[in-house]
């Protein structure tokens, strides 16, 4: 998971876990709706809320919390035990 910052942080992006290949974009600004919060621990694991549901055809929804995968039951993919860290870009 990369935290792009400009100031503040502005967006976290990383693989969907859910194998699609795709680029998840979650705006952690302030100004924008839907956005997220993303915290993380001292290991640089990561918590993402709310949960993160993929609208393409992969449908994953999943919530990131201290760098693990969990997956909510309403998704058709659980299989993925990836876990993140977060790096940073930016400044
Ligand atoms: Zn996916």
């Amino acid at each position: 998971m990369t935290i792009v910052r400009d100031g503040v942080d502005k967006w976290a992006c990383f693989h969907c876990p859910g194998g699609c290949g795709e680029t998840i974009k979650l705006s952690l600004s302030k100004n924008r709706r839907p956005r997220w919060t993303a915290m993380s621990d001292w290991l640089r694991r990561p918590t993402i809320s709310p949960s993160v549901r993929q609208t393409n055809e992969c449908r994953c929804h999943f919530w990131i919390r201290q760098g693990r995968i969990d997956w909510c039951r309403d998704s058709p993919r659980r299989t993925c035990h990836a876990t993140v860290r977060r790096s940073l870009k930016g400044s």
